[in-house]
């Protein structure tokens, strides 16, 4: 059983986007209205009634509630037990220690609300459109690029800079087949985004640093504009909208590249890095003032740009798909040992692209220098080759394709025709 999140660009009419609105708005208040409660009232609550302030008591609290405010019962009372139930998660997450304390939904930043899969229904219309029923809303027409696979477990109506967006999240019956397909090791770098240990490179696109330059610019128009005015909201509407559309092409690019590593390797071998750790601020505390904090400030930039933790996530899912598996090893010094002779030394990165061994003349792309140690390291502590060895004796051996379960047919790269153009 896998999860998978299918999402489309909402067309809806004016008075349907006056019900977004106001289903999200309504959803926010609740939310909030929940976090103050937690924040300031769960002793008292405790006190008066013998119960923890949970999802539980909050969900009565609502029915009464909605009982009150003819306001608050015209949305959808599961979208607002879903914001009440993201809020119990948020505090799961927190006492866990994994997040921090949930903070207030914002206007114009969380503008979303969900509903339970079983409440809604999809239809076709066309080849292009189908149209999906909400609850209280009624039939809303959205751009139907791919299809939905699986059942659907819930349903999120968000808006960003491009719009109000529906996305299906998904349950998919899949049983992972075995994968036999040859391992790669992947140095992840600035100037070349992926190098693979075969010697391929994958970049991002070029258009990304330009929309990036775009936005720059255009934060500085709105930089100058003033608070409250609405030529600034004009301004910062606009950066908003490059940036969502940088997101996109990057998310566009993460997905291309990772289905392609997927398809033709079994094993894929990253480094470990501790991306949160690399673009930690430069700045540094105010005994120990950072130094190179410019330099850091660009660097970081870049590494974000690359978008290296969305590419991890959506690498290992399509890998775990096709039964293959995504490792990480410890990277330290794998830019600087010579992958003819193992030998560790500082002298043999020449520069960013050069790797010349100081002790057997060995001379690469010193990216690829890298991604070969990379998965030298993990076949190095799992010996790789014979377990591939004793698969094959099994009876599992396939030639080089990626099989997938009879069960599960993989929707995507439809033909051309079929994709759209949303
Ligand atoms: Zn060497």
């Amino acid at each position: 059983m896998i999860l998978r999140g299918f999402r489309y660009k909402l067309a809806p009419t004016a008075e349907q986007e006056v019900l977004f609105r106001q289903f999200s708005g309504v959803c926010r208040l609740i939310y909030n209205l929940a976090l103050e409660q937690r924040r300031d009232f769960w002793r008292q609550f405790q006190r008066q009634t013998g119960r923890p302030l949970n999802y539980v008591a909050q969900a009565r609290e609502l029915t009464l509630l909605r009982a009150e405010f003819d306001w608050i019962e015209a949305v959808s009372q599961t979208c607002q037990q879903q914001a009440l139930r993201d809020l119990d998660k948020a505090f799961a997450n927190f006492f866990k220690g994994g997040a921090r304390y949930p903070t207030p939904r914002r206007k114009n930043v969380n503008d979303s609300f969900r509903f339970q899969g079983r409440e809604v229904e999809v239809k076709k219309l066309n080849g292009k459109w189908s149209a999906v029923r909400l609850p209280k809303i009624g039939w809303v027409k959205f751009r139907d690029t791919r299809s939905i696979r699986g059942t659907v477990k819930n349903v999120t109506v968000a808006l960003d800079a491009l719009g109000w967006h529906i996305s299906f999240a998904c349950e998919i019956e899949h049983v992972a087949p075995i994968n036999i397909c040859p391992a790669v090791g992947i140095d992840r770098g600035v100037a070349r985004t992926l190098t693979l240990s075969t010697g391929e490179r994958l970049s991002v696109p070029r258009s990304l640093e330009a929309i990036e330059r775009r936005q720059r610019a255009a934060q500085r128009i709105a930089a100058r504009r003033k608070r409250g005015s609405v030529r600034r909201a004009k301004a910062l509407r606009r950066v908003a909208k490059l940036s969502a559309r940088r997101a996109r092409i990057r998310r566009d690019w993460q997905h291309k590249a990772t289905l392609n590593l997927a398809r033709r390797f079994g094993t894929v071998v990253l480094e470990d890095l501790r991306i949160r750790n690399m673009t930690a601020s430069a700045t540094g505390t105010l005994e120990e003032l950072g130094r190179m904090v410019r330099q850091k400030a660009g660097l970081n930039r870049s590494i974000l740009n690359q978008g290296w933790f969305g590419f991890e996530t959506i690498l290992a899912y399509k890998l775990e798909e096709r039964g293959g598996c995504l490792c990480k090893v410890d990277p330290a010094y794998t830019s600087q040992t010579c992958s003819e002779c193992g030998a560790v030394d500082r002298q043999s990165r020449k520069s960013q692209a050069v790797f010349l061994c100081q002790h057997c003349g060995f001379r690469a792309n010193a990216d690829h220098n890298a991604a070969i140690n990379i998965l030298r390291r993990n076949t190095a502590s799992r010996d790789e080759t014979s377990f591939r060895a004793m698969r094959m004796e099994e009876g599992h051996w396939l030639s080089g394709e990626v099989r997938t379960g009879s069960r599960f047919a993989p929707a995507e790269n439809p033909p051309a025709s079929a994709r759209g153009r949303c």
